[in-house]
């Protein structure tokens, strides 16, 4: 791009983040919260790594990634233009394929969607093997994805399966269990889904005290989520704008 592209873009973005921070700030309002209880976590895939770089330069820390190979070479662009590499957490949010864990592990600082002991153990071995061989320094922090919906293809593990899969990750050496995710089913009243998954995090947070993390709400339903909890929510739409349409 351009330079006046750029700047159009910059103006752009700043904005745009601008609307979504107050939006967060009211909902927080609205429900009685503390915005400081609340990330904001943009969500940079199928955008360039330029992007990144402003909403760094906006004071972002932290980005959203679902897709690879894209996240990884993206995440080495920004840090071969920006040079920046610890200051930056980035988080896997999408569904991961077993054959995906072994270059997902090389930059992901937390994987919000962990949904299978398959899954689990793939990654632990993963890490355990990145730690062992000097490419990665620490373990892995993990969401449990759960499903609200009974369409087992759209991710997540059944609410009957969370208790288990959540007493694995604790007993992984290389994942750190710390909290939930979840995306609302297709066409679902997000106040009635996030109620529940309220409920369950109750339940995990029994056994679990340390996993606090409530990854809840997008673009769409980021006030209901945040009535209902969420600590993270993760919104690519309302700051980028709208991503080509494809299927995940
Ligand atoms: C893409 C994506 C988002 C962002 O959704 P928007 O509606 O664009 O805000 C959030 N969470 C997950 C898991 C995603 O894949």
């Amino acid at each position: 791009m351009g330079r006046r592209d750029d700047t159009a873009r910059r103006d752009e973005i700043a904005s745009a983040l601008t609307a979504v921070r107050a939006r967060l700030e009211a909902a927080c309002r609205d429900a009685g919260r503390d915005p400081a209880e609340v990330t904001l976590l943009p969500v940079t895939k199928f955008f360039p790594a330029s992007d990144v770089r402003i909403l760094y330069d906006l004071g972002c820390r932290g980005f959203g990634e679902s897709r690879e190979p894209e996240a990884s070479t993206k995440i080495a662009e920004f840090r071969a233009d920006s040079g920046v590499v610890d200051a930056v957490l980035w988080h896997m949010i999408g569904r991961l394929q077993r054959n995906k864990v072994k270059s997902v592990v090389r930059w992901a600082d937390m994987v919000h969607s962990l949904d299978s002991v398959r899954l689990a153990d793939a990654l632990d071995a993963s890490v355990g093997a990145a730690r062992d061989a000097g490419t990665r320094s620490g373990p892995l922090e993990v969401l449990l994805q759960v499903s609200l919906d009974t369409d087992p293809a759209r991710g997540g593990v059944a609410v009957a399966g969370v208790d288990a899969l959540a007493a694995h990750v604790a007993a992984s050496p290389n994942l750190v269990l710390r909290g939930l995710m979840s995306v609302p089913p297709l066409d679902s009243d997000p106040d009635e889904a996030f109620g529940r998954l309220a409920v369950v995090q109750a339940g995990v947070l029994r056994d679990h005290p340390d996993a606090t993390v409530l990854s809840a709400g997008m673009t769409g339903d980021l006030e209901a989520a945040i009535r209902h909890g969420s600590t993270c929510v993760r919104v690519g739409t309302a700051i980028l704008g709208r991503r080509p349409i494809i299927s995940e």
